[in-house]
């Protein structure tokens, strides 16, 4: 993974690249290349020894222009300011190109939750919660889980928000449980559209997703679940990694049971139905009909990608290539489906939940499934559509003109900035 690349410039690049097939002018990109505000603040809490921690954390709000800010919250030791303000732009545009109506926002704390108990963890929650109550609300800032978030965390804020407010307010989260007014289908959801995804763009490239062979990077949420749908559509997953290396079998591995593997000895290294084991750097250059990163950002820098033999690739992590290796991938004629069509699953569901808990009425699991792929299709054949009809030099820059082009609209319909 390159540490060296600035995930905001990243961002902003993106931005530029697609404003060449945007007709806006200078003013309003560079307002949309910034976030609106960024909260900073130091959370000091209580230990269960006694002692006081400090830990630094964060919540961007990019843009507000289509609705609430929008985004996750991540626990991780790399997580810094730029990283958050990329993240929530990255929500701005994938909201954009989905067509939900939201904004974009993403929070942070810099912290290696497997080092806390689960008490110290709800306590940094429920501080984090108790700093970030003043700007975030129902129809203004709805936060969700991220890397090593889930619902445990996200019922800790609604409950801090709701006790503070001293109100009922399911939607001020998303990604609940559903005792707790989360929706059915919000866990598995981004495997899903990184599935449905897939389904697409193999059938768009005259291929057969039956019979492919996959590898994937990163056997979490995204990565796991991701895994298991597209065996389901008959694919081959060949090798999956997490933070402890990978695991390759030729035929085809399990996926669910290397899951059950994973969760019983905490990685899938080991996993005894397996060829081999390898490294992820191995895995990520394994000769694959689909590769699927599923890890964290800049996985993949230009170095992997000059070894990278996969033909198609879905990136289910956010922003898991370096420009730079996008560049050696778009000159290779590798086609790159991005991260903002393929992961959109996650807060697709997550709009459904808010949906669900402002009407105070619950879908069935079928239905939200089968509006997600609505969403996902729809999205894929305006990408398609645009890619096709702009000439844009690839798929990602197509999907950021989509998504800025609806950012500008409704930024203008609403008369730009005021007074
Ligand atoms: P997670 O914490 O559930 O899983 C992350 C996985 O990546 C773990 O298996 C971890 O071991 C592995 N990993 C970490 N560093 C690695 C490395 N250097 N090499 C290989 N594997 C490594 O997180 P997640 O929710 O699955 O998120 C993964 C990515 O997908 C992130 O970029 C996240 O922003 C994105 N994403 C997730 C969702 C969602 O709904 N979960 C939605 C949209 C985007």
């Amino acid at each position: 993974m390159s540490d060296e690349v600035d995930p905001f410039e990243s961002l902003q690049e993106q931005i530029d690249d697609a404003a060449n097939y945007v007709d806006v002018s200078a003013d309003v990109l560079e307002r949309l290349k910034r976030p609106e505000r960024v909260l900073e603040t130091n959370l000091a809490v209580e230990m269960d020894d006694g002692s006081v921690e400090v830990f630094e954390a964060y919540r961007s709000q990019f843009n507000g222009d289509r609705g609430p800010y929008k985004g996750g919250i991540r626990y991780h030791p790399g997580v810094t300011r730029a990283e958050v303000k990329a993240l929530s732009g990255w929500m701005v545009f994938k909201c954009a190109l989905v067509n939900i109506p939201y904004g974009g926002g993403k929070g942070g704390i810099e912290i290696d939750p497997s080092d806390y108990s689960e008490s110290e963890l709800e306590r940094i929650t429920r501080s984090f919660a108790t700093e970030l109550r003043p700007i975030i609300g129902e129809d203004r800032d709805i936060p969700a889980p991220d890397v090593n978030t889930g619902q445990r965390e996200m019922n800790w804020v609604k409950d801090t928000y709701e006790t503070l407010e001293r109100t009922t307010a399911p939607g001020v989260i998303t990604g609940k449980a559903p005792d707790s007014g989360g929706s059915l289908g919000r866990v598995e959801a981004t495997g899903r559209s990184i599935a449905f995804t897939a389904r697409e763009a193999f059938d768009y490239l005259d291929r057969d997703i039956d019979g492919a062979s996959v590898a994937v990077q990163g056997y979490g949420n995204a990565g796991f679940n991701g895994a298991k749908f597209v065996e389901d559509l008959g694919a081959r997953v060949v090798a999956v990694s997490d933070s402890s290396g990978a695991v390759v079998r030729e035929d085809g591995l399990d996926t669910r049971a290397v899951k059950e593997f994973k969760s019983e000895t905490g990685s899938v290294t080991g996993y005894p139905d397996a060829d081999r084991e390898a490294t992820n750097e191995r895995l990520l250059t394994m000769d694959v009909d689909l590769l699927v990163p599923a890890a964290l950002e800049n996985a993949i820098d230009a170095d992997i990608a000059r070894d990278v033999a996969a033909d198609v690739v879905c990136e289910a992590a956010n922003g898991p290539l370096t420009p730079e290796a996008d560049d050696v991938l778009v000159e290779k004629d590798v086609h790159v489906f991005p991260d903002i069509l393929v992961n959109a699953g996650g807060v697709t569901v997550s709009y459904f939940e808010w949906v669900q808990n402002r009407g105070r009425f619950y879908w069935s699991e079928q239905r939200v499934n089968e509006e997600l792929e609505s969403i996902v299709v729809s999205a894929f054949e305006d990408l398609i559509e645009r890619y096709e009809a702009s000439g844009a030099p690839n798929l990602r820059t197509a999907a950021y003109a989509v998504a800025v082009d609806r950012v500008v609209d409704a930024y203008e319909q609403g008369g730009g900035d005021w007074p």
